[in-house]
C-alpha cells in the first residue's frame, strides 16, 4: 500500500500520513485534499513511502489538477520554517493562500461570431456581428452595439452568433523581449552583460547592483530581464519592490519595455486577480511577476531569475504573522531554485555589502547619474544656529531656499516622517498625554479629519474640547510637527504656491498615489510635503530641491540600525532631487550637525561611513558581524506575562557565543491590551542560531492564552 505525508498549510509540528487510494497515483508536490476531524483540508505530499501499512490511515480524498510543487519550492518552505524557527506548515500557509486557484474554474460565457451570416443583415444586427470577432460576454456585447439584448438572443438562434464557455483566468500576454531597448550607458551595459551571462550559465549566482541614486538600475534591470526571458524560454521573473506605492511606475516601464503587462502580486490587487497571478504563475506561464515581498511565496514553476529592489528596504521585513525578510528569504529561494538574483540599491544594506566584500556576491557598481544629470549637494542646517520662529519648522535658511526655487519655477519637496498635524497632544495645564486606551502609544492628531489616530492599531477618536484627566478647557495643545504642520506653515509662507501633502493618509491605493504623482510630474504642484513614502524610486525632473525637516527622528531609539537607516533614507530623500539636467540640492535640518551619517551624506561619502559603522558593530558583535534574534511574549496581564517570560528564563541553556538578554518590557509595553515582555538574544556568526532558538522554546510551556514568538533578525526594537 501506498502512504504519503501530507503537509498542511497550519501550525502542526510534521506532515500527516494519509494512504493512497486505488485509484489516484501520487507523487511528492502533488497537491491533494485530505481529512483532517471532521473537515477536508488542501495539503501537499511531502514525502511519499510506497510499501507501508496504511491499514489505520485515512484516505486522501483528491488530487488537484494544479501542477505539484517543484523540488526547489518544497525545499525552500522546509528551510525556511527551519531557518525562521516556526512549524513548516505556517509556510505553506504563506503558499497555498489563494485556494480558488487549484481547481479548473471559473468559468464565463461568451459570444463570438460564426461565419455564418444571416439572410437579413440589417445595420444593428452587423454592428453586433463586428463588435463579437472576438468572444465577448452577451450583456457587454448588446451594450457596446448600443442594442436590446433580443438582437443578441436572435443571432445565437440564427447561428451567426455562438457561445463559448472560456476560464475567467486568461494567461497574461508573452512579454517580448526582442523589443527595441534604449541604448544603454557603458557602466549600464556592462552590469547587464555580467547579469546576463550569469543567467546563461545557470546556477545561483547573487549580485549586488550598487548604484547611485538616478544612475538608472531599472534600466539595467530591464535589459537583465530581457536577457533571461530570451535565454531561458520557459522560465520566469521575479521582481520584488518594498512599496506598493512603487509597483505602478515599475509596472509601466515593463509594460513599455516587453509590451505586455507583467503579473502582479500586492495586497491590492483583488482576489480574482491573486487568483489569476497564482495560477499562472504555478503554470509558469506568467514569465515576469512584479510583487511586494510575499510574492516571494508564489509557487514559480521555475525562476531563472529574482530581482530586488532597494534591497536595504526595511519594509522587505515583516514583523506580524511569519517574521520573515524578503531579501534574506529571496536569497535562499534563489540558492534552491539555482537562479540568478539581483539586489539593487543606491545604499545597500550592511548585510548585502559584507556579502559583496567577502566575495559571496558579486558587486556591480553604477557610479555616477545616469546622463547629464548630477547628484544633488547636501548641506546641513545647524538648528541651534538658524532656528526656525517660535511655534514654527521651517528654519530661515530653508525658507529663503524655497523662495529662491519657487522663484525659478522649480519644484521643492519637504520631507518629514510623520504622518498627521502633530505627534504628540498634551494638557499644558496637567502635562496628561493623549494615549490609546489599550496601547502604549501616543495618539497623533490628524487636523483634516479631527481625530487623534494610534497609528499602530488604527484606533482612533474625536479630539476631545477639554483635558480628559484634569478638565482644562483649552487645555491641550499639540506639540511637533508632522507633514499636516509642515503643509499649514508652509502655505502660510507662500500664500501663491501649490502645496500637496503626499502620506499614506492622502494616498492611500495605488490609484491616488499614481494620481498624486502624476501631477508632481506635470508640475501641477510646486511644494509636496511627504512622508518616507516620496523618498523612494520616483523620478520628478524639475524637483531641484529637497528640505529634510528633522533628520534626528531617526536618530533615537535603540535600533542598532538607527545611523545606517537615517543615512539610507536621507539619502534617498536627497536623491530625488536634480535627477535631470538642472541640478539639485538638499538642505537638512538637524540639531547634531557632527552626526557621521550626517556628515557622510553632506561629504558624499558613503564609504567613510559605512567603514565606521562597521568598525562600530563588528566590535561588539552585532548584525551582520554576529547573528540577532527576539523571543515575544504577550499576555493579556501582567502576572500571566511575567509568569511566562520566568518560565522562559527558566528553559535557557547556555551556549557557547550565545548571550541572553531580558526579559523586558519592550518600550511599547502593550499593544491592543496586550502585555509584552522581550529577550534579545545575539550570537557569533558560527553558532546556528535558529537551532538554539528551537531548542529553546521546545523547553517550556505556556498557557493557552499567551502567546510566543521568535523573530530571528528582527528589524524593529519598539
Ligand atoms: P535609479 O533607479 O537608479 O535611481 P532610474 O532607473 O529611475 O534610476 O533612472 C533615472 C533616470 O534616468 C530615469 O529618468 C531614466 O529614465 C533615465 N535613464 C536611465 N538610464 C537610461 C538610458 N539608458 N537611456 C535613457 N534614459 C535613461
Amino acid at each position: 500500500m501506498a502512504v504519503v505525508s501530507v503537509l498542511l498549510p497550519l501550525p502542526l509540528p510534521e506532515a500527516f500520513d494519509y494512504v493512497v487510494p486505488p485509484e489516484l497515483t501520487l507523487g511528492l508536490g502533488d497537491v491533494v485534499e485530505v481529512p483532517l476531524g471532521q473537515n477536508l483540508r488542501i495539503g501537499v505530499v511531502w514525502a511519499v513511502k510506497p510499501d507501508s501499512d496504511g491499514s489505520n490511515l485515512k484516505p486522501v480524498k483528491s488530487r488537484f489538477d494544479s501542477p505539484a510543487f517543484s523540488p526547489a519550492l518544497r525545499q525552500f518552505i522546509d528551510f525556511a520554517a527551519r531557518y525562521l524557527v516556526t512549524p513548516p506548515g505556517q509556510v505553506l500557509a504563506m503558499v497555498l493562500r489563494q485556494p480558488e486557484a487549484l481547481g479548473p474554474g471559473p468559468f464565463e460565457r461568451l459570444a463570438v461570431a460564426t461565419s455564418l451570416r444571416p439572410e437579413k443583415l440589417n445595420e444593428a444586427r452587423a454592428r453586433v456581428l463586428a463588435y463579437a470577432q472576438e468572444p465577448i460576454p452577451r450583456a457587454a456585447l448588446a451594450k457596446v452595439a448600443g442594442v436590446g439584448s433580443g438582437i443578441v438572443t436572435a443571432l445565437l438562434k440564427l447561428g451567426a452568433l455562438e457561445e463559448i464557455e472560456r476560464p475567467v483566468d486568461l494567461p497574461f500576454d508573452p512579454p517580448d523581449p526582442h523589443l527595441p531597448a534604449r541604448p544603454l550607458s557603458e557602466m549600464q551595459a556592462d552590469a547587464a552583460h555580467l547579469i546576463a551571462k550569469a543567467v546563461r550559465a545557470g546556477g545561483f549566482s547573487p549580485f549586488l547592483l550598487d548604484g547611485v541614486t538616478g544612475s538608472g538600475k531599472t534600466e539595467v534591470y530591464l535589459e537583465a530581464v530581457a536577457q533571461a526571458l530570451i535565454a531561458r524560454p520557459d522560465e520566469q521573473v521575479l521582481v520584488l519592490l518594498p512599496e506598493i506605492a512603487l509597483t505602478q511606475a515599475i509596472v509601466a516601464r515593463f509594460e513599455q519595455r516587453f509590451g505586455a503587462t507583467p503579473a502582479q502580486w500586492h495586497s491590492d490587487i483583488g482576489a480574482a486577480q491573486k487568483r489569476r497571478t497564482w495560477r499562472e504563475v504555478a503554470a509558469g506561464r506568467a514569465r515576469i511577476v512584479i510583487g511586494a515581498r510575499s510574492a516571494l511565496f508564489l509557487p514559480f514553476a521555475k525562476l531563472s531569475m529574482i530581482l530586488v529592489d532597494e534591497e536595504h528596504d526595511s519594509s522587505f521585513k515583516q514583523d506580524d504573522g511569519l517574521r520573515y525578510h524578503a531579501r534574506d528569504m529571496a536569497v535562499a529561494r534563489a540558492k534552491f531554485e539555482q537562479a540568478t538574483i539581483v539586489l539593487g540599491s543606491a545604499t545597500p544594506s550592511m548585510e548585502t555589502r559584507l556579502n559583496a566584500e567577502a566575495g559571496r556576491y558579486q558587486r556591480l557598481l553604477l557610479s555616477s547619474r545616469y546622463g547629464v544629470a548630477l547628484l544633488p549637494e547636501v548641506s546641513l542646517i545647524d538648528l541651534k544656529e538658524y532656528p526656525p520662529e517660535r511655534d514654527q519648522w521651517l528654519s530661515p535658511v530653508l525658507v529663503q531656499a524655497m523662495a529662491e526655487t519657487l522663484k525659478a519655477h522649480e519644484q521643492i519637496l519637504l520631507f518629514l516622517n510623520r504622518r498627521g498635524y502633530a505627534p504628540v497632544v498634551l494638557c499644558r495645564k496637567c502635562g496628561h498625554r493623549m494615549k490609546a486606551p489599550d496601547t502604549e502609544s501616543w495618539l497623533v492628531e490628524h487636523k483634516y479629519s479631527n481625530r487623534l489616530v494610534c497609528h499602530l492599531t488604527g484606533f482612533s477618536m474625536r479630539k476631545p474640547d477639554a483635558c480628559p484627566t484634569c478638565g482644562a478647557a483649552d487645555g491641550l495643545v499639540s506639540v511637533g510637527p508632522g507633514v499636516e504642520r509642515i503643509a499649514a506653515e508652509a502655505t502660510e509662507r507662500f500664500p501663491g504656491a501649490r502645496i500637496e501633502i503626499f502620506s499614506s493618509d492622502t494616498a492611500h491605493n495605488p490609484q491616488a498615489v499614481r494620481e498624486l504623482v502624476g501631477r508632481m510630474e506635470r508640475g501641477e504642484i510646486d511644494v509636496l510635503i511627504g512622508t518616507q513614502i516620496v523618498a523612494k524610486g520616483h523620478n520628478f525632473p524639475n524637483l531641484t530641491l529637497v528640505g529634510v525637516v528633522d533628520a534626528d527622528l531617526g536618530l533615537k531609539g535603540g535600533d542598532p540600525r538607527a545611523g545606517e537607516r537615517t543615512y539610507q533614507m536621507l539619502s534617498q530623500v536627497a536623491g530625488r532631487a536634480g535627477r535631470a539636467d538642472r541640478p539639485g540640492r538638499a538642505l537638512i535640518q538637524t540639531h547634531y550637525p557632527d552626526n557621521e551619517a550626517l556628515q557622510a551624506l553632506v561629504m558624499g561619502d558613503r564609504d567613510a561611513f559605512i567603514e565606521a559603522e562597521s568598525l562600530g558593530r563588528a566590535a561588539v558583535g552585532a548584525p551582520p558581524f554576529g547573528r540577532m534574534a527576539a523571543l515575544h511574549i504577550m499576555a493579556q496581564t501582567d502576572e500571566a506575562a511575567d509568569a511566562a517570560a520566568q518560565a522562559a528564563s527558566d528553559a535557557l541553556f547556555p551556549a557557547d557565543g550565545v548571550e541572553v538578554w531580558g526579559p523586558a518590557p519592550p518600550p511599547l509595553a502593550m499593544i491592543r491590551g496586550w502585555r509584552r515582555r522581550r529577550f534579545l538574544i545575539q550570537s557569533s556568526k558560527e553558532v546556528d542560531l535558529s537551532a538554539f532558538m528551537a531548542a529553546w522554546r521546545r523547553g517550556f510551556r505556556v498557557p493557552g492564552s499567551v502567546r510566543v514568538s521568535i523573530d530571528m533578525d528582527p528589524y524593529s526594537f519598539l
